[in-house]
């Protein structure tokens, strides 16, 4: 029914390999105090990213389209939900899923470990990093949860996660772990920690946030169980997550939310919940958002070598430039370089990182994240281990919308603005 639709024609987009794909917004002027305007240089894709051409254009064709999923025999309401539940696929192709494994829709990142918690068997034993981001860290709350401070080194980590669920007590086992950290952008040794998990017969949950955008996934080579993940960050717009994994907890636990779509049969005294995804996702779902989700993933899985080549370009090119800042210190997880995605955070010895940041938007028209980026452990004990004090820094990300201009323009700017002083 889809076919003649043309949206239906971009789940199968695809981009030329050695062609990164476009962003929205290449093209944005900013203000500056200083007067006129400049080109935004937007150094803030960790946060969120830009909106790629290709799902704008998606979408523009999609919305006088969308209709409510599951529940119409309209037309409209047949291609929705073909394109919706099609999205399905994308997600467990994006991911290299087991054929087995379920792919829900959330909001965001946030809400699919909300989720996982929520659905967890009881006493189940939770062994994370103290150093993640508050989405992967906070969901797992009591007694059986283990927070175990990160290492310096990935073997160690290793390590850490091995003593850790050698102390926990029999039954069910997971260990969250980030692909990418958000504050220095470093990989953790997450195919690792899985063969020490499977050891103890425990499961892992991969915090793919930031991973995802800058990364091919493979669930199975990694061999975890559930991946998290939003599409905000995957150039997609806001509103749509997923959470892609075992489905066996998940059809086991209590529904997510209850309402419409989460069930099967409501008789005036009983309910019969849905047993696969649906069980999770009750209420009319974000059509739109999921729909530009896959889309964004497509586009993205068809030029993996272009985007890692274009990122780790700017990455060094960056990374070069700070160094030569006076008094500019690099958060790391790691004492070894590690490989890394293009996030970089820094603290510069006698500024503050708030104000940093405020004249970079306002004198350069650079934007870019400062504070402790929702990891408030990870930040206040990096920021240490680099020399600064404090709990904040800056963040700079790079993504498919920065260039070779908007690096050397921010590293000129802090240059620029280290000499004159605070
Ligand atoms: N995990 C990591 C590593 C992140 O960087 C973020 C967002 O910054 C999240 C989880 C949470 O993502 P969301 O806010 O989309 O739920």
């Amino acid at each position: 029914a889809a076919q003649g639709i043309p949206a239906a024609a971009h789940l199968a987009a695809t981009v030329a390999p050695q062609a990164i794909p476009a962003v929205a917004g290449a093209a944005l002027r900013v203000p500056l105090v200083t007067g006129g305007t400049i080109g935004y240089a937007n150094l803030d894709h960790a946060a969120s990213a830009p909106c790629l051409e290709a799902v704008r254009t998606a979408v523009d064709e999609f919305l006088p389209w969308y209709a409510s999923v599951h529940r119409g025999a309209g037309f409209a309401s047949q291609v929705s939900t073909r394109l919706y539940e099609r999205t399905r696929d994308t997600l467990r192709r994006f991911v290299g899923a087991r054929r087995t494994d379920t792919v829900v829709f959330t909001r965001n990142t946030t809400d699919s470990f909300n989720l996982l918690a929520r659905s967890l068997p009881r006493h189940t034993s939770v062994v994370v990093f103290d150093t993640e981001h508050h989405a992967a860290l906070l969901p797992w709350q009591g007694p059986n949860v283990r927070r175990i401070p990160t290492p310096r080194t990935r073997l160690a980590a290793v390590s850490a996660v091995d003593e850790a669920l050698a102390g926990c007590p029999q039954g069910p086992r997971l260990v969250v772990v980030t692909g990418a950290s958000n504050v220095t952008g470093e990989l953790l040794p997450v195919a690792e920690i899985a063969a020490v998990a499977r050891k103890h017969g425990a499961r892992v949950a991969l915090d793919a946030a930031q991973l995802a955008p800058h990364r091919r996934i493979s669930i199975k080579d990694l061999d975890v169980d559930y991946v998290a993940l939003s599409g905000h960050k995957l150039y997609a717009p806001f509103g749509a997550g997923a959470l892609i994994g075992r489905a066996d907890w998940l059809r086991a636990a209590r529904p997510y939310l209850a309402g419409g779509g989460a069930t099967k049969l409501v008789t005036e005294d009983a309910v019969v919940w849905n047993t696969g995804p649906e069980r999770h996702e009750a209420g009319s779902p974000n059509t739109v958002g999921v729909y530009a989700l896959g889309v964004a993933c497509e586009t993205l899985a068809a030029g993996w070598d272009a985007v890692e080549a274009h990122e780790q370009a700017l990455l060094t090119r960056l990374r070069k430039g700070l160094e030569g800042i006076p008094g500019c210190a690099e958060l790391r997880l790691f004492d070894a370089p590690v490989d890394r995605v293009g996030t970089v955070s820094f603290v510069v010895d006698g500024f503050d990182p708030g104000w940093l940041a405020a004249v970079l938007s306002a004198e350069y028209g650079i934007g870019v994240r400062d504070g402790a980026f929702c990891a408030h452990v990870a930040a206040k004990r990096l920021i240490g281990v680099a020399g600064g004090e404090g709990q904040q820094a800056v963040r700079v990300s790079l993504g498919l919308g920065s260039t070779e201009e908007h690096v050397d323009r921010v590293v000129l700017a802090l240059r620029q603005i280290v000499a004159r002083g605070a």
